[in-house]
């Protein structure tokens, strides 16, 4: 199968980009990249020197950069941040044309979404959800994995703009408004609650007396298979990486709104809460900044053992 590239060439639309962070510092220097002319803000005026320095245009609100921009993506930490930067007499959606385009890419739910699609109704404002996974490294390489929700002809006619951050074949249309924000906020519950349960297992077979890589080439060998213990266990047993490139704080920010999906929507969610129990607790344990697999950590304390393989020569397992 032939692979296009990125998709460059449609680079004349104006970018306004609001949330310079971890994230977002990638995605505007891969957007500027990619030709587009960027105008942004943060309440950091300094997380956008660099960006001035190669041609971008800042401004001091969020309402002069949707006012000046063909495309508005917030990238910000909370839905509280997102209603902050959306709604107000400085706000978005205070600046932007009727017919304007807003793509919250922020991990959040789609109530301010929702809303100012509802009160805005008349002035034909097209709005789409596009969170991301990939990591800050993901950001900075433009190989962010992108979950949208929305139409399509919007999907399609921004498809360029995503592309410039993301890569081209894990950019997926997951629906209508909304549904990027669900996709994103239930892959990150099932990841968090696969390290949890690993974790669990994990120590207590260690504490019983098993060795760890038996005990986890058992279960790679078994109907209980899953990547995270065949992959993304291995930055813990074999570095002792917690991960600290995604704080604990921010994933328990993801699996509080998780839980409030499915509060909204109405569904009991019993293993999402003790999961999301067993992160504050770690949290509160290790500090807001500690990795997002500390959790792992809580239980090695407890059960009182160190999940770490050691080294054996090669094919010797
Ligand atoms: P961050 O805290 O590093 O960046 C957020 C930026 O928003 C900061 O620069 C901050 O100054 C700015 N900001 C906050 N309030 C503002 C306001 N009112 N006006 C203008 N700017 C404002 O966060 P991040 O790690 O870049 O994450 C952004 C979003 O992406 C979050 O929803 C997060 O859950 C999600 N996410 C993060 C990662 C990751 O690895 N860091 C991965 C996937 C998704």
């Amino acid at each position: 199968m032939i692979r296009e590239g990125k998709n460059v060439t449609d680079n004349t639309l104006t970018i306004g980009f609001i949330g310079l962070g971890n994230m977002g510092s990638g995605m505007t220097k891969n957007l500027q990249q990619a030709g587009f002319p960027l105008i942004v803000t943060d309440i950091r005026p300094e997380a956008a020197t660099e960006l001035i320095d190669n041609g971008a245009r800042w401004a001091d609100t969020a309402a002069e950069v949707a006012a000046g921009s063909d495309v508005v993506i917030t990238m910000l930490p909370t839905p509280r941040h997102v209603d902050s930067v959306v709604n107000g007499p400085t706000g978005i959606l205070a600046g932007i044309r009727d017919g304007g385009t807003w793509i919250d890419m922020s991990t959040s739910v789609p109530d301010v979404a929702a809303a100012a699609r509802r009160d805005h109704a008349h002035r034909d404002l097209h709005v789409l959800d596009a969170p991301v996974s990939g990591m800050s490294v993901g950001a900075a390489a433009g190989r962010l994995q992108i979950f949208v929700g929305g139409d399509a002809d919007d999907v399609a006619r921004l498809r360029p703009v995503l592309e410039a951050m993301g890569d081209p074949e894990r950019i997926l249309h997951v629906g209508g408004h909304g549904a990027g924000y669900a996709v994103k906020l239930m892959l990150n519950q099932l990841w968090f609650s696969h390290l949890v349960a690993t974790a669990e297992v994990l120590a207590v077979g260690v504490k019983a007396g098993v060795d760890l890589e038996v005990l986890r080439t058992s279960i790679i060998a078994s109907p209980a298979n899953s990547n995270f213990v065949e992959n993304d266990v291995l930055s813990v047993l074999d570095h002792g990486d917690y991960d600290e490139g995604f704080a604990i704080a921010l994933a328990c920010k993801d699996l509080g709104l998780s839980i409030d999906l499915a509060r909204t929507v109405g569904v009991p969610v019993e293993l999402s809460a003790v999961v999301e129990q067993v992160y504050r607790r770690a949290k509160a344990q290790y500090g807001d900044l500690a990795g997002e697999m500390t959790p792992v950590k809580l239980y090695e304390d407890l059960a009182g053992v160190s999940l770490r393989r050691v080294a054996t020569p090669e094919g010797a397992r």
